[in-house]
């Protein structure tokens, strides 16, 4: 039996209209002689509107109960586009996370997919061509709902073509595949052809939304061919694959932007063995991640520490700072949420030289002021004020030339 999964974001799955479009691409998916695993999100907006609801009934919304209301949004796009599906002749059902099998943990809000028992495919495909799933679901061990964490479908939808060795995943969205950048902000943004999953995982990482990172996560791992492509045209997409000895030469590939980024910082604590401990070590039990990390050099003994939060978790993470602040001399605590990270991404970077103070300059000739670096073998990142984020974006791209080709070495 051959499987393929198709994906469809928010956008896709809007209006009655554009799940006609959607159920196109599906039919094209059976035409080429493929069961199809239909995965598809809430419709834009939904979910947003169901978190809002449940802030209005409640300060606190309980974890579990915010996950029962917010995943019906997946389930009214299935019901919806299940019926249509029956109306075009086509076998079909809609099938919830627990129902296909998408076994999760219980950090509900953000849980991860543990195992996806793959019995209820099989068996449902002997009487279906089309099983309509709801992304962004799963189950825990004692049958609770749980949602995966933002864009958490394209996770689903991955995770679902490794567990039933689909031979491609279709990520089908607003857009006609990944860019250099994004193409809502860049009108010079360029399409890739193909893009690895190391380059993928940084750009997700770094910001471009469109794939969430655990789904590159995922297709890495289980070597699941993912091509992102849009559900309004008959573009033919990006193929995101195993890094190629081609790929390796390109030194710029991409840049990505991060608005969600709050940085807090901690003045003139004492520089001495602990101190980051006593400060990081809090956070990390309470299960706020931390981001970019800048120590100034020491001066009398003391020295400042600088780092970067999630914006909604930067209220915590202020209060735990407040708590443990004393205890290390830092007691002048300084927070701005107005700052946004910036990256610049090539997996050729890792060989050669330049990159860093090639941005750096393009920056400068701007004026737009580089609040903290982090670097890894491939990329680099720059936190600035988020009203430069635009700017920021457009200078970079052109200063690497990715409206022509991949950057090469001079
Ligand atoms: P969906 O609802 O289909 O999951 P998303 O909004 O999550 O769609 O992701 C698609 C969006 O990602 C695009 O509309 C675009 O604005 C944004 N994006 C950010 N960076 C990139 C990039 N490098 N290439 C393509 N899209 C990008
Ligand atoms: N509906 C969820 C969200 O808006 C999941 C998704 O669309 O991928 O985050
Ligand atoms: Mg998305």
């Amino acid at each position: 039996m051959r499987v393929m999964v198709q994906k469809f974001g928010g956008t896709s799955v809007a209006t009655k209209e554009r799940m006609l479009q959607v159920l196109e691409k599906v039919r094209g998916g059976l035409q080429n002689g493929c069961k199809v695993l239909a995965v598809l999100s809430a419709r834009s907006g939904d979910t947003n509107n169901l978190l809002a609801l449940a802030s209005e009934w409640s300060d606190n919304p309980d974890p579990a109960e915010s996950d029962v209301l917010v995943s019906t949004g997946e389930q009214v796009s299935v019901a919806l586009f299940t019926m249509l599906l029956k109306d075009a002749g086509i076998r079909a059902r809609s099938c919830t996370g627990g129902q296909i099998g998408v076994r999760s943990n219980s950090t509900f809000g953000k849980a991860r997919i543990r195992s996806i028992d793959t019995h209820a495919i099989t068996a449902l495909f002997e009487h279906y061509d089309v099983l309509v799933v709801t992304g962004f679901q799963g189950v825990t061990e004692d049958g609770r709902i749980t949602t995966l964490g933002r864009g958490g479908s394209d996770t689903s939808a991955v995770a679902l073509a490794a567990a039933a060795k689909a031979e491609l995943c279709e990520i089908y969205t607003d857009v006609e595949g990944v860019f250099t950048t994004d193409p809502n902000l860049c009108a010079k943004a360029r399409k890739l052809e193909r893009v690895s999953y190391d380059e993928m995982l940084e750009m997700a990482s770094m910001g471009a939304k469109v794939l969430e990172i655990r789904s590159v996560e995922f297709a890495k791992k289980f070597k699941v061919p993912v091509l992102v492509r849009s559900t309004f045209s008959e573009a033919p997409g990006t193929l995101v694959t195993q890094e190629e000895q081609s790929m390796e030469q390109i030194m710029v590939s991409g840049i990505a932007y991060d608005k969600d980024q709050a940085r807090i910082t901690l003045r003139s604590v004492r520089d001495m063995p602990g101190v980051a401990a006593a400060i990081f070590g809090p956070l990390a039990a309470a299960r706020l991640s931390v981001d970019m990390i800048v120590q100034t050099p020491s001066r009398d003994g003391v020295t400042d520490m600088n780092f970067t939060v999630s914006r909604k978790d930067l209220r915590r993470a202020l209060d735990i700072m407040t708590a443990v602040g004393e205890g290390v001399g830092g007691i002048d605590i300084v927070h701005d949420d107005n700052v946004v990270k910036i990256s610049v991404i090539g997996v050729g970077m890792r060989n050669h030289s330049g990159v860093a103070a090639k941005a750096f300059a393009a920056l400068q000739a701007e004026n737009i002021n580089i609040l903290m670096i982090s670097t890894s073998e491939i990329k680099i990142s720059c936190l600035i004020e988020e009203k430069y984020v635009e700017l920021a974006v457009r200078t970079l791209h052109d200063a690497f030339e990715l409206d022509k080709s991949s950057y090469l070495e001079d």
